[in-house]
């Protein structure tokens, strides 16, 4: 027999108003700067494939927020040298080089900056969709339901969740707090969207010219969907040196296999 369990509407911690998941069965809290999930979403912020923050790893995200440094990520950018020297064993060298990194991710393109935000569901793709669709954050914080789930790529659930996203209004405020901080958000680079439009590329091996996260990042720009694994959906293997067993799969599967060299004059 099925019971009805009733679920708060608020999360206990910060009072926000929660989210009801539809793949998970838990409500979770909406707000990125409840205290219940700061953490997690300041480590998501900084990671290497959203805003990309050499050096804010665990132990320098768990101590700015237990010494009341950073309440979220907004706050990153307030940071000062003196700030970080505050930390455990942190040499004056390390702190002005997080500093420099902290800094460096202002120009970041504007998909690094929606991805980073943590808005659920929205994944790499789909925050570089909104990045070529809206082309800044101002346009995305007033989009609409209806407008959301006109774009292609872009589902009801994540449309749902960039909703929930903007509505929550400590979102907003830390979301005013990155403009303030005078970060670039620029839209990602569009001259040549079509060249992969559509296209799943998979790097594999070590490539001469650009670490794989640079390979990847100019499949997104192209208009592709960089994969880290090989399928039968698989349109381009780019094989590095010392490929392995994802240039054997994608062999055995009949995907096109290119060298580093090809992918240059494919992608211009
Ligand atoms: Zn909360």
């Amino acid at each position: 027999m099925e019971r009805d369990i009733k679920l708060p509407g608020k999360c206990p911690v910060c009072g926000s108003k929660l989210v009801r998941d539809p793949e998970e069965v838990a409500l979770r809290c909406g707000n990125v700067t409840c205290p219940a999930q700061t953490k997690e979403a300041v480590l998501h912020f900084a990671s290497r494939k959203a805003m990309d923050i050499d050096g804010m790893g665990d132990a320098i995200v768990n101590q700015l927020v237990d010494k009341a440094l950073i309440k979220d990520y907004g706050d990153i950018y307030t940071l000062k040298t003196e700030d970080i020297m505050k930390l455990d064993r942190m040499a004056q060298k390390s702190a002005s080089n997080l500093i420099e990194a902290i800094d460096r991710s202002r120009s970041n393109d504007l998909n690094r900056l929606i991805y980073g935000l943590g808005i659920r569901h929205v994944g790499e793709r789909a925050a570089w969709v909104l990045a070529e669709v809206f082309g800044s954050i101002e346009k995305l914080k007033k989009t609409t339901t209806n407008e959301l789930t006109k774009i292609r790529d872009i589902g009801p659930v994540a449309a749902g969740s960039v909703i929930d996203f903007f509505a929550n209004k400590e979102n907003i405020s830390v979301v005013t707090k990155l403009e303030a901080a005078g970060l670039k958000m620029t839209p990602p680079r569009k001259e040549a969207f079509a060249k992969l439009a559509g296209k799943t590329v998979v790097i594999t091996g070590t490539l001469k010219s650009m670490s794989r996260q640079e390979a990847e990042d100019l499949v997104r720009r192209l208009g592709g969907n960089a994969s880290s694994s090989v399928t039968n959906k698989t349109d381009i293997l780019v094989a590095g040196e010392e490929s392995g067993s994802k240039l054997e799969k994608a062999r055995a599967l009949g995907v096109r296999v290119v060298t580093e060299d090809e992918f240059k004059k494919i992608t211009g």
